[in-house]
């Protein structure tokens, strides 16, 4: 735990240091119930349980940023970013019909609105030490643009009331205990009991699907679980070992991963349909290995920019390792992956 104990610290630093703080509005509202319809991001199941992320939780920085609570002025777009002030509150007021009446607390943060029922300093951390941390660092890492579409993060306090209003709200029972992203909706929808581990997994579905609307499963997939157990390393979002490593090392003693060739020509049905606890950790590690040999961002740019001749990345793969003996490849990453730990 040293390891985690040293990154916290040097991000709990480094993360004043940011150059731009965008103007973040604070809006506490409470209101009434609307409904709609939902769908989920499949392949957020399980995706928390071990994975908060390590600097949400540093209560002793937490309030030094929270100088400025201004209402952007509706005119300028807020942080720079791609909606105006304008633009966020014709979203809320729309968001209004649909909010519970009591004990929701509203926070702008670009190009989200995080609406939670934990209190509202609780919310406004989340917002800020989740959200905007994991935003600005993917970002500054991966995408160029927003969403195309305000979102909303749903972040309930406790299990009973993930259920309960996301029944109310969207009208479905969530599959998952721990939280998913509706395209449909417009929203994040998470149990944030469970940790935030969950919230920033799904934080990368929307970039990718603005950003990169053509990319696989597997990748999507495994980008956004990478980052279930995120930190910061000069000044990158990195993602750390997490729960899904044992599993995977369990299936690498059994010899059931298949090749890299085969995961990356799945097919999204296939991907979230067979063998999916598998599918996902041998997605998140080898997104995990590009990491940690520092080719992890050169293999997004580059499948980004030649996804029409390389759709399936596989190519792109081979390319950004260097390997012409994928085979051999794969042996060194299993034995790679049945070195690492997860405490
Ligand atoms: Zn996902």
């Amino acid at each position: 735990m040293s390891l985690l104990k040293t990154l916290r610290q040097r991000t709990a630093r480094s993360r004043w240091s940011f150059g731009i703080v965008a103007v973040v509005a604070l809006v506490i509202i409470a209101l009434a119930v609307g409904g709609r319809a939902g769908d989920g991001d499949r392949g957020s199941a399980r995706s928390a349980s071990a994975a908060s992320r390590p600097n949400g939780q540093d209560a002793a920085n937490s309030d030094r940023r929270t100088t400025g609570t201004n209402e952007p002025s509706p005119s300028q777009p807020v942080g720079a970013e791609t909606f105006t002030a304008a633009d966020y509150a014709r979203h809320i007021a729309t968001l209004k019909k649909k909010t519970p009446a009591e004990g929701f607390t509203v926070v702008v943060e670009p190009p989200f609105v995080v609406i939670g029922d934990e209190s509202p300093e609780m919310v406004r951390r989340r917002a800020r030490d989740t959200v905007k941390w994991a935003v600005d660092l993917l970002k500054k890492s991966y995408f160029k643009k927003d969403p195309d579409k305000i979102l909303d993060i749903w972040l309930f306090k406790d299990r009973e009331s993930y259920e309960k209003h996301t029944q109310a709200i969207f009208g479905a029972k969530p599959d998952t205990p721990y939280g998913y992203f509706s395209h449909a909706d417009g929203a994040l929808v998470m149990n944030i009991a469970t940790g935030g581990g969950t919230l920033v997994h799904e934080i990368v579905h929307p970039f990718v699907a603005s950003n990169f609307p053509a990319c696989p499963s597997w990748f999507n997939e495994g980008l956004g679980s990478l980052y279930e157990q995120a930190s910061e390393r000069n000044g990158r979002i990195i993602g750390l070992t997490n729960w899904r490593l044992a599993g995977l090392q369990e299936a690498i003693r059994r010899g059931r991963v298949p090749s890299f060739k085969s995961l990356c020509s799945t097919t999204t049905r296939q991907f979230y349909d067979e063998d999916r606890g598998t599918n996902y950790a041998q997605a998140r590690y080898l997104c995990y290995y590009l990491q940690e040999h520092g080719l992890l961002e050169r293999f997004y740019h580059r499948f980004h920019r030649r996804h029409k001749v390389d759709p399936t990345g596989y190519e792109t793969l081979v390319e950004v390792l260097g390997r012409e003996d994928m085979d051999a490849f794969k042996k060194e990453w299993e034995e790679y992956v049945l070195k690492l730990r997860f405490e």
